[in-house]
């Protein structure tokens, strides 16, 4: 599956990128990481890299962790120093949009009217917060966390004594809400699901996290949904749908994002949840790949489209597009294990493939302590593995769902059985069999 597979339409893709240039629509990680790996591969076309935002690309895990937590330093990881873009030739316009691709023409129209050709044309302009849809709800102390813009005004609003109100118990929501406890605020979670992160992970990691905040003083609110918002001077009073009044001076809302979708299904190329592109990332225009956030794509490893929100996929979909459209040995496609992490107070969940609701779950440890795992079974083969401060036998773990190997649950769930010795013995066998 790894190995290097020529196709014609990257060749066709390679030869006009080196005639005409590469322009890259989205200067955040994704972006930033295709025209860093263009220049690293020795690509001597001229590249563009057009984002909207002020800053050269950085990542954004650290926007509602790391920079929360404290206002006197920032910690921004930036792909890039931002003098390389223009030490490697690379014409960064940061501030710009792009309005439309004219694939007829082989261009892009930025807002403002001016036209840039491409040979072949790069779509990573991932993904926008979905806003709340309610009365007052864009009043001036709503927080939403995507830019860095976001996340330092946000910072500035973490003083300890107030209260902030998070609508969303997802990944983001609760780094959030760690980070607003962590600050000395009083911290209120409102979710219209049972439980936290209902929709990435199953129940008993879910309960696991409602516990951990709840020993940290949160308090949640489940199944509530929301009626409105109303300004008493400098506090919002958020209305439930039940008619609890709960006020605060912040509100944060982290209920999911959409991808930036639009600029290719306006120009006619498919898309369903994201832009729709193969194993290579290309859409249905042999000329346009689209990578991150934003890109809908074919997983050999599922044999099926998945849509990612995590850095990973964002970092190394981008190179491998970038390699391929460089490389002269032929194209390799894009297929690897998601791999997600997240951090909250003293906790650090990894995540390796993606849970499913009817897998059979196996716990590894003790849930009441701070370092357990969760492996997700499916015809005795792993399918997904969360770990809370496990990283050393999640790796294992990697491997062995990576390999397919058929497992004991009496075993995965014995922590006198190391995980490392699993998997010797699953590549012992292995190699005996070969
Ligand atoms: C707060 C936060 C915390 C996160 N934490 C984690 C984590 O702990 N672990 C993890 O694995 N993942 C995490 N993620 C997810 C990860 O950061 C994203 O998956 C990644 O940033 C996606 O990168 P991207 O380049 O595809 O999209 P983005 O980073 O969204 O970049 C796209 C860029 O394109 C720009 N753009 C859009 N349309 C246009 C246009 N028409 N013209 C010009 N520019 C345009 C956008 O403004 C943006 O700058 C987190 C994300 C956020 C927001």
């Amino acid at each position: 599956m790894s190995q290097p597979v020529s196709t014609l339409p990257l060749c066709e893709a390679r030869v006009a990128a080196l005639v005409a240039g590469v322009v890259v629509i989205g200067a955040g990680q994704a972006g930033g990481r295709a025209v860093e790996t263009l220049r690293a591969q020795g690509f001597s076309g001229a590249i563009t890299l057009i984002g909207d935002e002020p800053d050269p690309p950085y990542e954004r895990p650290s926007l509602s962790k790391e920079m929360l937590h404290v206002t006197d330093q920032e910690t921004i990881a930036w792909v890039q120093k931002p003098e390389f873009y223009a030490a490697n030739k690379i014409d960064f316009r940061p501030g710009t949009r792009v309005a439309a691709i004219n694939r007829g023409q082989h261009s892009v129209t930025l807002e403002g009217g001016d036209e840039i050709k491409y040979g072949a044309l790069i779509i990573a302009t991932g993904a926008r917060v979905r806003h709340l849809n309610l009365p007052g709800a864009s009043l001036q102390n709503s927080h939403y966390i995507r830019t860095l813009a976001d996340s330092r005004a946000l910072r500035q609003r973490l003083v300890a004594g107030s209260r902030v109100v998070v609508i969303g118990a997802g990944f983001i929501g609760l780094e959030a809400a760690a980070a607003a406890v962590t600050r000395g605020c009083a911290v209120s979670v409102i979710e219209i699901g049972s439980q936290p992160l209902g929709r990435v992970v199953p129940a008993q990691v879910g309960a696991y996290y409602e516990a951990l905040h709840a020993s940290h003083g949160v308090k949640f609110y489940f199944n509530t949904s929301l009626a409105r918002f109303h300004q008493r001077d400098e506090t919002v009073i958020v209305e439930t749908g039940t008619g609890d009044m709960i006020p605060a001076e912040t509100v944060i809302v982290g209920i999911g994002v959409i991808p930036n979708a639009e600029l290719a299904g306006n120009a006619g190329l498919p898309v369903e949840r994201g832009i729709i592109v193969d194993e290579y990332g290309c859409t249905a225009d042999k000329f346009i790949f689209a990578v991150g956030d934003v890109a809908y794509h074919f997983n050999p490893l599922f044999d099926r489209h998945i849509l990612l929100e995590s850095w990973q996929n964002a970092q190394n979909q981008a190179i491998t597009i970038a390699k391929n459209l460089t490389s002269l040995a032929g194209a390799v496609p894009y297929a690897e294990l998601p791999w997600f992490w997240s951090d909250q107070y003293d906790v650090n969940l990894q995540m390796f493939g993606l849970a499913e609701p009817e897998a059979d779950c196996i716990i590894r440890g003790n849930p009441k302590t701070k370092s357990w795992i969760l492996f997700q079974l499916k015809s005795n083969r792993m399918i997904c593995a969360i770990g809370m401060n496990a990283a050393r036998d999640l790796r294992p773990a990697r491997d062995l769902i990576t390999m397919g190997a058929v497992l004991k649950s009496e075993e995965l769930a014995d922590i006198s059985v190391p995980m490392a010795e699993i998997l010797r013995r699953e590549k012992r066998e292995r190699a005996l069999v070969g």
